[in-house]
């Protein structure tokens, strides 16, 4: 395993993470989902995702649960928060109320100190965003928080957090965690080269495209994957095209031509952009989370990213 800097920060990271949504407290039970952690931890993966919601913070106990056998300065626990917890008026969002009270049930259901890297999960049209970041920095100086970062902003809402720290806070957001895949690159435009220019790394979630990009679904539906799943979301749904089954078909030549799989070629190229610090998979198996570990390229040879480009940028 490869570690990358978080830029303007002296955290390290797995260039692989290790993600729970869908899986822990879903797809496998605790046992099993501890299995595969600690297969993972002892692949070298350091960071571990998880959210408030995810599972009904199912996947925040197992997966602080799991991690207990290891020494605490050895893993990175990342959650987040801004979905819905309740139905009261303040059980959502990004607001100094429901931020503390999240971060405090997070760290109560996970019997820990703090929380490596807070997240906010979306971002929040209602509450200033000053008043978000300040609420965060409080967690940070409470030793709640070790730092901060944001999922799911737009390159004008990032722009927003950097003038805000920079007028009136200790730092800024260090990390953006973002979908980013062969087939979702929505990023590139702008959100790349603004993060590049002010220090903010990118931790990039479903780098298989939820699994389309290992060719698990090349030739059949295998039972029990995620595209048989009935809770599987409409963002599974939006990327389980033909044309993206035709994409990974042709993938599979290249990436069988260099002796890798699917998987290990799919993480690689988000890992060749080096704005991206770490690529957040999910595994349901410890067989998985072995194959997305290993051989993963430091370098994608020029012609092989020609081969890549022509195929998944065709019109
Ligand atoms: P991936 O694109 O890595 O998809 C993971 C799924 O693909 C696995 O659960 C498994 O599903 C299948 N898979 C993975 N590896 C293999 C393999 N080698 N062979 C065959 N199948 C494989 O990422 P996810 O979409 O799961 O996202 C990863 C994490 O990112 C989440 O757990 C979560 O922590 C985070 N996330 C954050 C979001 C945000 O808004 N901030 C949104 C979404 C995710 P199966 O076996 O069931 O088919």
């Amino acid at each position: 395993m490869r570690y990358r800097k978080l830029e303007n920060s002296g955290l390290k990271v797995s260039e692989v993470s290790l993600g729970s949504y869908l899986t822990f407290g879903e797809r496998l039970n605790e046992e099993e989902s501890a299995r595969v952690i600690h297969k993972a931890f002892h692949l070298g993966i350091n960071v571990f995702d998880t959210a408030n919601v995810y599972q009904s913070g199912r996947a925040e106990q197992i997966v602080a649960s799991a991690l207990k056998s290891f020494p605490r300065n050895e893993y990175i626990v990342a959650t987040k928060a801004y979905w819905p917890v309740g139905n009261g008026a303040n059980s959502r969002g990004l607001s100094r109320k429901h931020i503390t009270s999240q971060v405090e049930a997070s760290l109560v259901r996970m019997k820990l100190d703090y929380i490596d890297i807070f997240y906010c999960h979306s971002f929040d049209t209602e509450t200033p965003v000053e008043e978000t970041l300040r609420t965060i920095e409080n967690l940070i100086m409470q030793g709640k928080i070790l730092y901060a970062g944001v999922s799911n902003w737009n390159k004008e809402q990032l722009e927003e957090a950097v003038k805000i720290a920079d007028a009136h806070l200790w730092r800024r957001i260090i990390v953006h965690q973002c979908e980013y895949s062969l087939i979702k690159r929505d990023i590139e435009p702008e959100i790349i080269p603004y993060s590049k220019n002010n220090g903010i790394s990118q931790i990039v979630f479903s780098p298989l495209a939820q699994g389309i990009l290992t060719g698990k679904y090349n030739k059949l539906i295998p039972k029990n994957s995620r595209a048989t799943n009935s809770n599987t979301n409409k963002f599974f749904n939006r990327l389980f095209t033909k044309g993206n089954l035709e994409k990974a078909a042709q993938f599979e030549s290249v990436a069988r031509e260099l002796g890798l799989t699917l998987s290990q070629l799919a993480i690689s190229w988000v890992l060749a952009n080096k704005n991206v610090s770490s690529a957040l998979v999910g595994a349901s198996s410890t067989q998985q989370i072995e194959e997305n570990t290993s051989s993963i390229l430091e370098e994608i040879p020029e012609d092989v990213m020609r081969k890549i480009e022509y195929i998944f940028n065709r019109k």
